[in-house]
């Protein structure tokens, strides 16, 4: 199928590195970041059904759990849940000759999981989208430009050739992975190559109604009720900021029977208001800590601010960061940056 000049492109030497690691069999461990969303599971299990094609014995490692609504995708069962049993995570680990990284770029976002991978004497594959990688790959395939991980594994087994071996199950996950990411093909990160690569997930098999439906309408309703008294009771709208949050303590998700994933997607809504550029979501969690997720539209960059105030990171448009003060004094603190950064919101 016709691809983009990618400028993540392997070098002659990578590819052939590549393909001598895969030219027999080997043993692989895939590993995602901490609290992994529908590209990082997508493309850890597009990738390992792409691999155990050529007879490798691959395990996915996930270093906490993730939501329900993700579940369904072929081979969940047998993701490797490092918190809940490190032994097996950091066995899979040990005895690994390969360890592909895929949807980060810096060893933090694993969390206690980079014990095991420093220790490691692996070849170690990064294919990741975020900026300012950190240098820890022997191979990087990584594209900023990419709307998604799982695009990126879609451009890698193109790379290798190998694109006729993408069946449904492969062509699911990486479905899942893009159209997460870019909420449903509407980021300003999906481009004509990514539908393209959609394209070819659907020619391969990929179900587009069928995994809209187990993301989408996969409901628990007090769920909805959550998200309703989030946005009735709790979204704060600062016009002349251009700016929105909603703020969630640790009794309100349990008046609501929080699970992991709830609140996926709400940082959306208070950006969603005519005239809103900047929306943030605050979660406490179990431990106190204040865990936020940024968006943004145009060229705010929320990656530069949840880096420099909130210990985090992310993509120009979509970041997350923490905190360790209290809910309140965590907005306070947010309140005080705004007026920082008025000028810039206001976009003048
Ligand atoms: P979300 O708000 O959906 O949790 O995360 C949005 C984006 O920011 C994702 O691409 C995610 O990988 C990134 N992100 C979220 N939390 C962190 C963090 O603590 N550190 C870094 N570096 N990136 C994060
Ligand atoms: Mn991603």
């Amino acid at each position: 199928m016709h691809l983009k000049q990618n400028p993540h492109v392997l070098t002659d030497k990578e590819l052939s590195k590549v393909k001598e690691i895969l030219g027999s069999p080997c043993k692989v461990a895939i590993i995602m970041h901490r609290s992994p969303d529908g590209d990082a599971v997508g493309s850890s299990l597009g990738m390992k059904h792409y691999l155990e094609k050529f007879g490798h014995s691959v395990n996915v490692i996930s270093p906490n759990a993730y939501p329900d609504f993700l579940k369904w995708m072929p081979g969940n069962k047998s993701v490797i849940d490092f918190e809940k049993t490190p032994a097996p995570a950091n066995q899979v680990i040990l005895k690994a000759e390969l360890i592909v990284f895929l949807d980060f770029n810096s060893l933090n976002r694993i969390g206690d999981l980079d014990k095991a991978v420093k220790k490691s004497k692996a070849f170690r594959l990064v294919i990741d989208h975020h900026p300012q990688p950190e240098n820890f790959a022997d191979i990087a395939f990584h594209d900023v430009g990419s709307s998604s991980t799982a695009e990126l594994v879609y451009d890698f087994i193109n790379v290798l050739g190998d694109d006729k071996r993408i069946h449904r199950d492969i062509a699911n996950c990486l479905y899942a992975g893009i159209m997460t990411d870019t909420g449903s093909f509407r980021f300003a990160s999906t481009t004509a190559h990514t539908h393209d690569v959609v394209a070819g997930l659907i020619r391969h098999g990929a179900e587009p109604t069928k995994i809209h439906r187990f993301i989408d309408d996969n409901n628990r309703d007090i769920r909805l009720r959550l998200l309703g008294y989030a946005v009735l009771e709790k979204m704060k709208i600062f016009p002349d900021f251009a700016t929105g949050f909603i703020t969630l303590t640790q009794s309100e998700l349990k008046r609501f029977d929080y699970k992991e994933g709830d609140t996926e997607g709400l940082v959306n809504e208070p950006i969603s208001v005519k005239g809103i550029v900047f929306s943030a979501l605050f979660t406490e969690q179990k431990d106190g800590e204040i865990k936020i997720s940024f968006r943004s539209k145009d060229k705010f960059d929320v990656n530069q601010f949840a880096r420099k105030h909130f210990d985090g990171g992310g993509h120009v448009n979509a970041a997350g960061g923490k905190s360790e003060l209290s809910m309140d004094e965590t907005i306070i603190q947010f309140l005080n940056l705004l007026s920082e950064y008025k000028m810039e919101l206001k976009g003048k």
